[in-house]
């Protein structure tokens, strides 16, 4: 301990909290952004606020829904980024929080849904907010994103980390080491529809694993339950709430579920908790993952996944490299031989270079998508459509080359996601040409997307229906 050297024990619980994920862009060590964690931070912003004329909140989050309505109150304007469609899109659906976004907007704040973090702007403190739709100028910033295990002290400890990158620990609240028992934010338990674990809920689940874990640690004999998360919050001038799981993700229809492993900091890289969400309802969904790194297939492949999605694949060569990975890890996670497909996705000029070689490449092979962002991005194009919205130039060849190469190959063509979440006429013209023209399915990048493309494929003439979410995080 930071002073007092080492201290002995004889039981210990470790209840060391959540941290909130970096939002892994530029500037974050700028002055002006706010991490609400506590009272005592909130009694130091208190004073700070006085001054502030225009504030940023960062992710329509259970707290950042909490933190639009306070600076609403206190008469700051205020703007909320968030890549959902509504607020709260992962928990809730759009008739819920619709009366709580427009007493928000009656108080003067302004919404920026389908919009992503760039980054955080100015010298020494921040002055703006970078977004995928422009800048946004402020005096303060409120960082709202995803809660995190803090388990920096575990990991250094050896204790076992779980697929949600919380302490595992049994009904008990014991921990992987003996006399070591912990609760709260930091550890991370069974959902009780899914059995998936799942991480950073609330005051109310910390308070009842830590009288478990306190019981058993004092000799006594108390269990913890999987829990069902339910939740109610002030919002705007609403109270608002729910469990588990929305009605939009419940029917959503996704037929694969695709988590994405996306490593934003080294000592974080599984977030596997989310797929809960997504497949109540839905066992029979496919649950596929999304690969960034070689040590992820070790993480997942406990889950026996009906597929690993490669972004960045370069071809045949790619996918035969995936598929021996694939072969060891079958073996070694007692997963039958070849059961473990694949999708490839494009994303880079020289995969798009490389379709033809995908043919014969792997029977492990299930499809080919394409990815219209990272593409335009690469390529620097100042936009990817024409003027009547279809994809246009370099992206049109790209998105037409996967369609020959996943025909000539025999599996799945899918069409990159319509990155404006909350335009669901353009999302439904967008799905509608793309099984027009033959491709089998469409990514979604939003849960308000998946039914919308499934109607779209489901259309009569159609071959297979396919909605695929990608998951970056979810706050359940
Ligand atoms: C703004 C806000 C509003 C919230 N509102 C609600 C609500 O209305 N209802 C609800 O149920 N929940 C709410 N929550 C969530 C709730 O506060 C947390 O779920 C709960 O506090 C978790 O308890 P905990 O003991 O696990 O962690 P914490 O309360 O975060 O405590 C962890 C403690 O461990 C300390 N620590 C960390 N590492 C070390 C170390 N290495 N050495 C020593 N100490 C360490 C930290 O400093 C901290 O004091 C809210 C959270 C926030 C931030």
């Amino acid at each position: 301990m930071a002073d007092e050297g080492e201290v002995g024990y004889d039981k210990l619980i470790v209840a060391t909290g959540f941290d909130y994920a970096d939002p892994g862009v530029p500037g974050t060590d700028l002055g002006g952004l706010y991490y609400v964690k506590n009272i005592r931070r909130a009694m130091e912003w208190d004073k700070v606020l006085d001054g502030v004329r225009q504030a940023v909140v960062v992710e329509a989050s259970p707290l950042g829904l909490e933190m639009v309505t306070a600076l609403c109150h206190r008469g700051i304007k205020t703007h909320l980024i968030d890549p959902g469609a509504w607020a709260l899109s992962v928990a809730t659906d759009p008739d819920i929080v619709a009366p709580v976004q427009d007493s928000w907007r009656e108080k003067g704040a302004e919404l920026h849904f389908g919009t992503t973090l760039t980054g955080f702007l100015g010298d020494g403190t921040v002055r703006a907010v970078a977004t995928s739709d422009g800048e946004i100028a402020c005096d303060l910033a409120v960082v709202c994103t995803k809660k995190q295990a803090n388990t920096t002290l575990a990991r250094a400890a050896g204790l076992r980390i779980g697929s949600a990158d919380g302490i595992i620990v049994d009904e008990r609240m014991h921990t992987s080491a003996a006399d070591v028992w912990a609760a709260g934010d930091c550890i991370e338990v069974p959902h009780s529809v899914t059995e998936i674990p799942v991480q950073g809920l609330s005051g109310s689940h910390a308070y009842a694993q830590g009288k478990v874990a306190g019981t058993n640690a004092a000799g006594g004999q108390r269990t913890y339950q999987p829990v069902s998360v339910p939740w109610g919050m002030v919002a705007g001038d609403w109270m608002i709430g729910g469990v588990s799981f929305s009605e939009t993700l419940a029917t959503a229809g996704y037929d694969f579920v695709v988590a994405e492993l996306q490593a934003r900091a080294p000592q974080c890289p599984h977030r596997l908790g989310p797929v809960c969400t997504y497949l109540v309802n839905q066992r029979d969904a496919v649950l596929a993952f999304a690969l960034q790194l070689d040590a992820d297939l070790d993480a997942v492949m406990g889950f026996a996944p009906d597929a690993i999605l490669l972004p960045g694949s370069f071809g045949a060569a790619s996918v035969q490299q995936l598929s021996a990975k694939l072969a060891v890890r079958e073996a070694n996670f007692a997963v039958p031989d070849g059961a473990t497909r694949i999708i490839a996705v494009v994303d880079a000029a020289r995969g798009v270079l490389n379709l033809a070689s995908y043919r014969g490449a792997s029977a492990r092979l299930a499809g080919i998508a394409w990815s219209a962002a990272s593409l335009r991005a690469e390529i620097g194009a100042e936009t990817g459509r024409d003027p009547s919205g279809a994809h246009a130039g370099a992206l049109r060849l790209a998105r037409d080359l996967t369609l020959l190469a996943a025909t000539a190959a025999g599996v799945a063509a899918i069409d990159a996601a319509f990155a404006a979440v909350a335009d669901a006429k353009g999302l439904r013209a967008e799905a509608l040409a793309a099984r027009r023209d033959g491709f089998s399915a469409k990514l979604a990048s939003d849960p308000g997307q998946p039914r919308i493309i499934n109607q779209a494929f489901a259309a009569p003439g159609s071959r297979r229906t396919i909605g695929i979410r990608r998951i970056e995080h979810t706050d359940p």
